[in-house]
């Protein structure tokens, strides 16, 4: 089946920045065959994009799907009270909860156009199976690529460390799951849509040993490892103190700086620092609307990205953004830069780049984040004959500026997870429905 998308402004994201104003893709066995704009080859089917932008599917490289349960707290807190607000609260998850979390995310972040999802899960709370599978369910059946991380936290208040004891675990117990879930669930090579993350939470919850143990695990196996790092002052006051030195010190110390690593966050970088990610090949998960929610500051992307640092975006978990909109991430990213530097700090395709082929780097995958021969056919299709796109005649710029939209087509693996402006596979009114109900469990009380 040599199906056709023809007529539409497509942005390839691959090396050049290629466009093409007038253009077409061919998808073939789910797979990218042809990008161009001379004449049209022949196809099974012809979809008319009706000038249309298409853009690469986008990726999201931070999340915490099972935030979604618990919005709109801790509402004035900084990152540690607000995290000790909710540390108790999560404790609550169990995999009917976790379910019904992962689908309001994956669903809202399909319908911003993103194709692939890192989820950062670290909540394990003792006796509740089936966390991780039920997110990767969830992204299964609405037909998006996950990728999902077996997260842990070891190092609880009464060892120095922030969350509540009762939500760590035993370093042994996290490294056998780690290992279960990778060879019950991990799926290596071109196109994968379910794969296993290795990613310890933060320095302030996890011990030195564990650090160390993840990255052995993670590297004999070959996966990508990520942590939250350098998001606040008070990170770098506690690393400080307990470990003297900084996070980034620390990081290097316990030999996670790499080009299988990636962070989130890393907002408080020194210029060495930012020399230190681009020599390493250590990869970043902006996040920048959770960033200005918790007050943390706004990470220096325009000198790691000058540095040859591979930026991905995230929207991070729904307790501290509460909207899973990913291009609304790419119109963040791009403000918060001009906010730090200027005008010229970035450029609207520069912040799409950084939502799609940036996402893709900072995952490891190349098979996804561009429009190129031999790339998986995940597309994310615009209308531009809506509202807020009148006026402008620069399209990619436009959709950019006025973002947020909603998603017209999104293909994953050349199926439509998204038509219409709708999901295919699942019904977003019942999704929402669920998720209360869920939701309600986690609720404060009168
Ligand atoms: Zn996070």
């Amino acid at each position: 089946m040599r199906r056709l998308y023809a007529g539409g402004w497509i942005v390839t994201c691959d090396d050049g920045g290629t466009e093409h104003a007038n253009g077409w893709v061919l998808v073939e066995d789910g797979l990218v065959s042809a990008v161009g704009d001379a004449e049209e080859p022949e196809a099974d089917e012809r979809l008319d994009l009706a000038g249309a932008v298409v853009t690469p599917g986008l990726v999201n490289t931070h999340h915490h799907l099972c935030q979604t349960l618990t919005r709109a707290r801790a509402q004035e807190s900084d990152l540690f009270n607000w995290l000790r607000e909710l540390y108790p609260v999560w404790a609550g998850i169990d995999a009917d909860a976790q379910y019904a979390a992962a689908r309001t995310g994956l669903a809202e972040l399909a319908l911003s156009g993103c194709s692939t999802v890192f989820d950062h899960h670290y909540v394990f709370p003792e006796g509740r199976t089936g966390l991780v599978e039920a997110e990767v369910q969830a992204a299964r059946e609405l037909g998006v690529r996950i990728v999902a991380s077996r997260g842990s936290m070891d190092l609880g208040v009464s060892d120095g460390g922030l969350p509540p004891d009762e939500l760590v675990e035993k370093l042994d117990a996290v490294l056998a799951d780690t290992e279960r879930l990778v060879s019950e669930l991990h799926e290596p090579g071109h196109g994968a849509r379910v794969q296993i993350a290795v990613a310890p939470c933060s320095p302030f919850s996890v011990t030195r040993r564990l650090m160390e143990e993840s990255a052995a695990l993670a590297r004999r196996h070959g996966l990508p490892l990520h942590t939250h790092l350098a998001e606040t002052v008070e990170e770098n006051a506690y690393c400080m103190e307990l470990y003297g030195c900084t996070p980034v010190e620390y990081l290097t110390d316990v030999g996670w700086l790499g080009g299988d690593v990636w962070c989130a966050h890393c907002i408080h970088l020194s210029p060495d620092d930012v020399i230190d990610f681009g020599a390493t090949g250590t990869g970043v998960a902006h996040c920048a609307t959770s960033n200005l929610r918790l007050g943390a500051g706004i990470a220096p992307v325009r000198e790691l990205v000058d540095e040859g640092v591979r930026v991905g975006l995230g929207v991070d978990g729904s307790a501290s953004n509460e909207r899973s909109d990913l291009l609304f991430e790419v119109k963040q990213a791009l403000l918060v830069a001009r906010g730090r530097g200027g005008p010229a700090a970035m450029t609207a395709r520069e912040a799409l780049r950084l939502g799609t082929r940036g996402g893709a780097s900072v995952l490891g995958r190349d098979d996804v984040g561009s429009l190129e021969e031999g790339k998986c056919a995940d597309l994310a299709v615009w209308r531009t004959d809506v509202l807020e796109l009148g006026g402008a005649e620069d399209p990619v710029a436009g959709l950019v500026l006025s973002a947020p939209h909603r998603v017209d087509r999104l293909v994953v693996g050349g199926e439509d997870v998204v038509r219409g402006g709708a999901l295919v596979r699942a019904d977003e009114y019942e999704i929402a429905r669920t998720q209360r109900a869920q939701a309600r469990r986690f609720a404060a009380g009168p």
